[in-house]
């Protein structure tokens, strides 16, 4: 069976050889005689695989000892108030804006401390990183987005914010280049990246926070998202979502296969390269953003008329290339080329990019 390609930004393609293993297991998962919807999530058997999906994860990503790996629920959007409620204390935080998912961080976070803006790219619509950041001497922490998603804009490198003249620690929301790239955690307080971009269905949210940060929440925080809570009792305060982390276990294991994080931040570099190489010499395709900061994993990208996106989404589809629809706040097309994305969908994309030229150009 062929399955068609699909560039959803998310919730997004898994890897088929994981949508194959859960359906092998989904009756019965290791002669356990239950699908693991049905397990008792403090049973021996979930016990296992949620230990076992932690252990893949923290090697994969190589977190250091001194973070908590949580695993939670609520999105992204949850997180934009989840962490002010947990950091903040109330007082200042500083927010770069590179698009809208920082931006709708930043308006969350105003409903609970002094969200204050160091920084943003909202003059040149999105497109490149922020020049001039002005941080706050005294901010709980400094949020940023490291992959826009809709604006298709990712920090190559995190900031170094002790080289920006502050101390305080480095939030990141990291939804939808998780797992595509090694994370520098000498440079990060938290992360937090919601499953369904890269990592598996939604449902479930992993959140990475240094152990010193953990234990300042405000008191109007949800016990249930506070998270020394949620740490002490490893990710079990209440039901955690079984089948997301059993599925995200799955993807570790595949990515340990398919060469770690190592081998699909090569991948993504040889995917994302074809894609723009294209784009930038068809003379007929346009992506914005500055070459410095396009994202390795969703490129946005305009045809010379959007009268003819229709057409253009009909013939994609009719190849098996699925959801290319652009965001609606940006427009024209998005191809969301994440970890599960082989390079043949993107080879098959870009002939196929090719031929609607030829044919309209
Ligand atoms: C998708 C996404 C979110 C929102 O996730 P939800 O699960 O819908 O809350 C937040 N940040 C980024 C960067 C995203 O890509």
């Amino acid at each position: 069976m062929t399955r068609p390609y699909n560039f959803s930004a998310g919730p997004a393609a898994l890897p088929q050889e994981v949508l194959e293993q859960a359906a092998a297991e989904m009756l019965d998962w290791h002669g356990s005689g239950m699908s693991v919807m049905e397990m008792s999530h403090r049973g021996r058997e979930f016990m296992s695989i949620r230990d076992q999906a932690e252990t893949d994860l923290r090697e994969l990503l190589a977190v250091p000892s001194h973070f908590h790996v949580l695993f939670m629920q609520g999105g992204g959007l949850a997180e934009n108030a989840i962490v002010p409620l947990n950091l903040s204390r109330g007082g200042n935080v500083d927010f770069v804006v590179t698009g809208s998912w920082s931006a709708k961080s930043f308006k969350e976070a105003r409903r609970y401390c002094n969200a204050h803006l160091a920084a943003s790219n909202e003059a040149d619509g999105h497109t490149g990183m922020p020049d001039r950041w002005q941080l706050n001497g005294n901010a709980a922490y400094v949020h940023v987005c490291t992959n826009e998603t809709i604006h298709g804009v990712e920090f190559q490198e995190l900031p170094d914010l002790k080289a920006l003249g502050s101390d305080a620690p480095l939030v990141i929301d990291c939804s939808s280049h998780i797992a595509s790239r090694p994370i520098d955690w000498s440079r990060v307080g938290l992360a937090f990246a919601g499953a369904q971009k890269n990592i598996g269905p939604a449902g479930l949210t992993l959140v990475f926070v240094r152990e010193d940060l953990v234990g300042h929440a405000l008191g109007v925080c949800p016990s249930a998202f506070d998270y020394k809570t949620v740490a002490e009792n490893h990710s079990m305060y209440n039901t955690p979502p079984t089948y997301a982390i059993y599925m995200a276990g799955l993807v570790f294991q595949w990515l340990k296969r398919q060469g770690g994080v190592a081998g699909m931040e090569a991948r993504s570099i040889e995917k994302a390269g074809l894609l723009y190489d294209y784009i930038d010499t068809s003379g007929y395709y346009v992506n914005k953003v500055d070459k410095r900061c396009r994202s390795r994993m969703n490129v946005p990208f305009f045809l010379p008329d959007d009268a003819l996106n229709d057409s253009f989404l009909a013939g994609a589809r009719d190849r098996g290339l699925l959801q290319l629809k652009g965001h609606k706040s940006v427009g024209g097309m998005r191809a969301s080329i994440y970890n599960a994305m082989p390079l043949a969908g993107v080879q098959a994309l870009v002939g196929y990019m090719r031929e609607f030229a030829a044919r309209h150009g």
